[in-house]
């Protein structure tokens, strides 16, 4: 089915979509799902030093490296941004980025809050979204109920929570997962109303304020 995009066509620029949330919260589950539902929209694949999980694909939704190669890319100035999470390094791609603006295409970046304030600096324009979970108990059995965490793991992403939940201050918006559905909605609406901006517009809309004025001259 074809979809209509505002702001997509006529090379208007795309949007940085930033989306970070604890560990959890349902940030894969929703961006996977937006990916799959809403044209002209990629996701940055990020390099990091973790070793992948059950059924994660090299280039997917990783690119996996060894610290040295992570170290040598950083040193070349590849990362848009880069931090250490958990004990790993992540990086996002500045040529990823940068070619899905040339193309005019939005793209969504999967990071953590220190990453989002990296590219808030950077891409002031960027569009910070904060995934909350409805509270700390549904946060711990959803990550038990994954199972792709030891029980340490699982006990040590919980720690870390709460400092991203107050960190969530410096998003744009916040999308409460309780019922998937209307967080779902919700981040779509989020999507479609960034798509809607009148700068992200802007070359359409002289297109159309040029029809109008075309229009004034041949009706007297
Ligand atoms: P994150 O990417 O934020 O770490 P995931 O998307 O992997 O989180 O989700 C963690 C677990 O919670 C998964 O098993 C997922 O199916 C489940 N989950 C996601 N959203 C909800 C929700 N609204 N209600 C119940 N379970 C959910
Ligand atoms: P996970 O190991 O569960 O895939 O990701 C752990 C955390 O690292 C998540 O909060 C995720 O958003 C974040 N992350 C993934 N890629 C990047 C990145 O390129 N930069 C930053 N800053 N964080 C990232």
């Amino acid at each position: 089915m074809k979809r209509a995009t505002p702001g997509r066509a006529h090379g208007a620029r795309g949007t940085v979509f930033v989306v970070s949330a604890p560990s959890g919260a349902g940030k894969t589950t929703l961006c996977k799902r937006l990916l799959e539902e809403i044209a002209g929209i990629d996701f940055s694949v990020s390099f990091t030093t973790r070793a992948p999980r059950d059924g994660e694909r090299e280039g997917v939704d990783y690119h996996f490296v060894g610290r040295p190669e992570f170290e040598r890319r950083r040193r070349k100035g590849e990362f848009v941004e880069w931090a250490v999470v958990d004990g790993q390094i992540y990086g996002t791609s500045a040529a990823a980025v940068r070619k899905a603006a040339l193309r005019g295409r939005d793209i969504l970046l999967d990071i953590d809050t220190q990453g989002a304030e990296a590219i808030k600096r950077a891409i002031p324009e960027a569009v910070l979204i904060f995934i909350l979970p409805p509270g700390r108990e549904a946060l711990r059995e959803r990550l038990l109920k994954r199972g792709t965490e030891t029980r340490e793991a699982v006990a040590r992403r919980l720690g870390l929570a709460g400092g991203e939940v107050e960190r969530s201050s410096m998003y744009d918006y916040v999308v409460i997962n309780d019922d998937l559905e209307a967080a779902f909605a919700q981040l779509k609406a989020i999507v479609t109303a960034a798509r809607c901006r009148r700068e992200r517009q802007a070359a359409r809309i002289k297109e159309i304020a040029a029809d109008f004025a075309a229009g004034r001259r041949a009706v007297p």
